[in-house]
């Protein structure tokens, strides 16, 4: 397949090969990438829509941050938006590729070294290009006592995660709640860092979140205000034990009670770690193909189903979390926890699975050790689409479910199948549903783009807001932010403007747009 290269917006093509020769001299031949098999590493291989719709019309990436300031230079000058990416593993929300064709992609993997680690505080400072994968090598070949909290695949990485609000499975689960310090260059090239970091030789550098003055690393994360160019993350030190369980439960229906059971658990800190309610196909997928089960058109029927749960002694819902510490801690946790999980009719625990991957990866998670089972989900049907529809759950039993049977009945009726997890952080709750269709399938690509456009209206005309989204539909989720007409969104438009005036980095990231492109 052979795409035509899109330049940027109001840039003519002598300005764009001068900015790119500029770039070249800053980088060198071999750090831009503009030629098509340069430009279509950067494409998202999962998107709902053709991928000329995200395109960039090239990549640089700089060794530095002296070499970032130089890049954004040439970027003012000639007007050229530039999409930072870290390790650019963001699937399902649009991957590498940037919100517009036409943009450069600024992509921080060259920048990749893991800059200190606090053994006995327990942090780690990192540069963007660090993932999950590497942090973890390291830790375990110097024999650190540190586990990280990764997300499920190993080759994310810890600061692009975290800036977009990324979540895992151990304790440490919230990554932007573990991030403490951050340095970020703005715009205009001015380096500045947070917190106590502010200080020229300070001391207690990445142990304080909040210090002095206003707390400003809320605001480059998910946003296009700066570009991060370095980031402290909390580790959490090996506990001297760890129990990890599951408890099936028999019903679609029970996930009101499992969630009224998990979330004074979760409040009370009884279940330390980022606990998941997972459905029935995303645990089967892994192990399973969907023609396995069901040859036909459409969602996996229930009797299908059902087949599925007994041959893979699953439930319809699937609970996971961990305990942590000493024995004796662990078990006087867990009497009360199953205390709360025994009370709903089916529920059967498990300590251990054989022969279970779905069981295995889980293990990993929940002790922060990276893989990368989880894209056998990719397998289901085939065909390689992919997005999460990502709506924030209040913890509440009856709300969960409601929003579950509202999610689900709409994938039925588009011919889906609902495969998704609800995630208990501290209080907060993600129900992803990873929605998965055939690329090549014009109809059912089609069908999936629509879907997802329904359920974001829907689900704000229930109450519930995405915490995060796939490029096509950024600007849609932005505009059901709508309180006192819209006033948040205008305000981070306030910022925008002012923190980068000539509106050249990431224009369109979570539907904030500077104003030249506004409109
Ligand atoms: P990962 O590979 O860990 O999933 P990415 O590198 O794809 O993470 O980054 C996810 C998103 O976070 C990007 O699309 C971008 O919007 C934002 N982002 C990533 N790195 C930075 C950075 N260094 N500064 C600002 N924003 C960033």
């Amino acid at each position: 397949m052979s795409d035509t290269l899109v330049l940027p917006e109001g840039v003519s093509a002598e300005a764009f090969s001068s900015a790119v020769g500029e770039l070249r001299n800053v980088v060198g031949d071999n750090w831009v990438f503009s030629d098509e098999a340069g430009r279509r590493i950067y494409r998202d291989p999962f998107s709902p829509l053709p991928d000329d719709q995200f395109m960039p019309s090239a990549a640089v990436s700089p060794a530095s941050v002296e070499e970032i300031e130089k890049i954004l230079k040439v970027a003012i000058d000639h007007a050229i938006p530039v999409w930072t990416i870290s390790t650019g593993r963001n699937f399902a929300y649009g991957g590498p590729a940037p919100r517009k064709p036409g943009y450069i992609v600024l992509d921080l993997k060259r920048m990749n070294r893991i800059l200190h680690i606090d053994e006995k505080i327990g942090y780690a400072i990192v540069e963007p290009g660090v993932s999950y994968q590497q942090l973890y090598d390291h830790l375990r070949a110097t024999g650190s006592k540190l586990w990280i909290d990764c997300a499920a695949p190993a080759w994310g990485g810890v600061l692009g995660n975290a800036v977009d609000h990324g979540a895992g499975y151990t304790p440490y689960g919230d990554h932007f709640i573990m991030q403490c310090g951050m340095e970020v260059m703005l715009a205009d090239g001015t380096l500045v860092r947070t917190g106590q970091l502010g200080l020229e030789g300070a001391r207690a550098v990445n142990a304080t979140k909040f210090s002095y003055g206003p707390y400003l690393d809320g605001i480059f994360t998910q946003s296009n205000f700066g570009v991060v160019t370095k980031m402290g993350i909390w580790l959490m030190p090996e506990p001297p034990g760890y129990k990890p369980f599951m408890i099936t439960f028999p019903h679609e229906e029970d996930l009101s009670a499992i969630i009224e059971a998990a979330t004074p658990l979760k409040v009370n800190m009884l279940i330390p770690n980022g606990a998941a309610a997972v459905d029935l196909i995303w645990e089967s997928a892994v192990k399973v193909t969907k023609s396995d089960y069901y040859a036909g058109e459409g969602p996996l029927p229930p009797s299908a189903r059902k087949r599925m749960a007994e041959d893979h002694k699953l439930g319809m819902w699937n609970f996971y979390g961990a305990l942590y510490g000493p024995e004796p801690m662990m078990n006087n946790n867990w009497e009360v926890i199953e205390a709360a999980f025994s009370k709903i009719p089916g529920a059967q625990v498990f300590f251990e699975r054989e022969n279970d991957p779905a069981w295995d990866y889980r293990v990993k998670l929940m002790r922060g050790e990276p893989c990368m089972t989880e894209f056998g989900l990719m397998n289901w049907i085939g065909g390689g689409g992919h997005l999460n529809f990502s709506p924030i759950s209040p913890p509440d039993g009856p709300r969960a479910q409601q929003q579950y049977e509202m999610i689900r009945d709409r994938c039925i009726e588009y011919g889906f199948d609902y495969i998704g997890e609800f995630l208990i952080g501290w209080r907060e709750m993600h129900h992803i549903l990873m929605l998965m269709f055939n690329r090549a399938n014009e109809k059912q690509r089609a069908a999936a783009y629509e879907l997802f456009g329904i359920l974001v209206d829907e689900a704000a005309a229930a109450g519930f807001g995405e915490y995060r989204t796939h490029l096509a539909y950024m600007d849609q989720i932005a505009g059901t932010y709508d309180y006192n007409d819209h006033a948040l969104w205008n305000l981070h438009h306030r910022i925008k403007d002012k923190i980068d005036p000539n509106g050249i980095l990431s224009p369109g990231k979570m539907g904030i747009w500077p104003e030249r492109m506004r409109g």
